[in-house]
């Protein structure tokens, strides 16, 4: 049986890889960190949370994740645990890095001194893009322009992996994954916060959702797609990164337009109100990826698409809500 430690395995990604390595019949541990009532409601909801063995760190705690290597010494760490919000990482940007970057550090040093065989795999994002692309496109080779603490933040963690697999020759792959989502994507995040709101609104328990720019656009997959990408990529014989994208840009308004005609309403402009406040400072207009490599020597290829993943999100709002009553 092969070992896998999950950090950040609470969140949307963190639940569906567990699940997919448990299919796979792995061992999962799941790092999760110390708070008065944890939220398992992701690993519910996939009725796995009896199946993993919790361990307590913190990813700004360095001898923690020490301690976890050292006595695990699992065969391969996912490392997703992140402040993953970008809206709040103007806010926090100091807290956003000390996780996002810092702990990246600390965690491939437990692996480099107390387990060297470990295979490590670094959530990268496709925010560190920024509006860089080359023929409306982003790769592997796209040069990155962040634009958040958030992105920056990551980019420091993707060079910090590649760098230890040059210098000490670990075995360490960026995924650098374009959005995806799920019905367990945060709340805050612009999809969840409209497959809820069109629910509610069909359910009567609101009139509106208040949203900041809705013109952007972003390639939309489905992160029970995506993990099984992160997973392929550690079973290579050599360590490389690979873009994880659908390959199709819709924008907020498609997405509006799907999710509310799936519930009978057609005049949906009227619904949906513009906030200032959900506007960024920094703003990444158009992301549309290009995942030929993962294609070509994963084989990996999204299997749900754009309009299957809205509707998906609105059908399984609408049950949560009616089942809350
Ligand atoms: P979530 O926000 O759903 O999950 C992040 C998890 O990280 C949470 O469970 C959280 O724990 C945990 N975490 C936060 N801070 C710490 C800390 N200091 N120590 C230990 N754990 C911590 O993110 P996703 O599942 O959506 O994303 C997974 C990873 O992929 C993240 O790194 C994200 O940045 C990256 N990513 C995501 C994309 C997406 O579209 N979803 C796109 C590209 C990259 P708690 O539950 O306690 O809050
Ligand atoms: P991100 O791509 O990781 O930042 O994911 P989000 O879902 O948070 O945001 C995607 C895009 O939606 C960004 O360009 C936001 O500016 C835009 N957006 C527009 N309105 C909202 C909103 O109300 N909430 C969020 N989270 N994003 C919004």
């Amino acid at each position: 049986m092969k070992t896998a430690l999950i950090t950040g395995i609470l969140g949307q990604d963190g639940a569906y890889l567990a699940k997919f390595l448990l299919e796979k019949n792995y061992k999962v541990y799941g790092l999760i960190r110390r708070c008065s009532n944890p939220n398992f409601g992701n690993l519910d909801y996939l009725k796995i949370t009896d199946k993993i063995e919790f361990v307590s760190g913190d990813m700004t705690d360095e001898c923690s994740l020490i301690n976890i290597i050292k006595t695990i010494r699992p065969e391969e760490v996912y490392n997703l645990a992140a402040q993953s919000f970008v809206g709040v990482s103007w806010d926090q940007a100091r807290l956003t890095t000390e996780v996002n970057s810092l702990g990246v550090l600390y965690l491939l040093n437990a692996i480099k001194l107390f387990s060297p065989t470990t295979k490590c795999y670094q959530a990268s994002t496709s925010e560190m893009f920024g509006n860089s692309f080359e023929n409306g496109l982003q790769t592997e080779n796209t040069p990155f322009h962040p634009r958040s603490p958030y992105a920056i933040s990551k980019l420091y963690a993707y060079w910090i992996t590649n760098n230890f697999k040059e210098s000490y020759g670990l075995f360490c792959c960026n995924g650098i994954l374009f959005n995806h989502e799920s019905p367990i994507r945060g709340r805050e995040f612009v999809t969840r916060k409209i497959s809820e709101g069109v629910a509610k609104i069909k359910l009567g328990l609101v009139n509106e959702i208040w949203l900041g720019n809705i013109d952007i656009k972003r390639d939309w997959g489905f992160a029970g797609d995506f993990v099984e990408s992160m997973w392929l990529m550690m079973q290579q014989e050599k360590p490389d990164n690979y873009l994880i994208s659908t390959g199709q840009t819709h924008s907020i308004r498609d997405f509006l337009e799907i999710a509310f005609n799936h519930v009978g309403i057609k005049d949906w402009e009227k619904y949906v109100k513009i906030d200032p406040q959900f506007k960024r400072p920094a703003e990444l207009f158009v992301l549309q990826g290009k995942s030929d490599k993962a294609k070509n020597i994963l084989g990996w290829v999204p299997k749900v698409n754009f309009e299957e993943l809205v509707k998906m999100m609105v059908e399984e709002d609408l049950e949560r809500l009616k089942s809350d009553k």
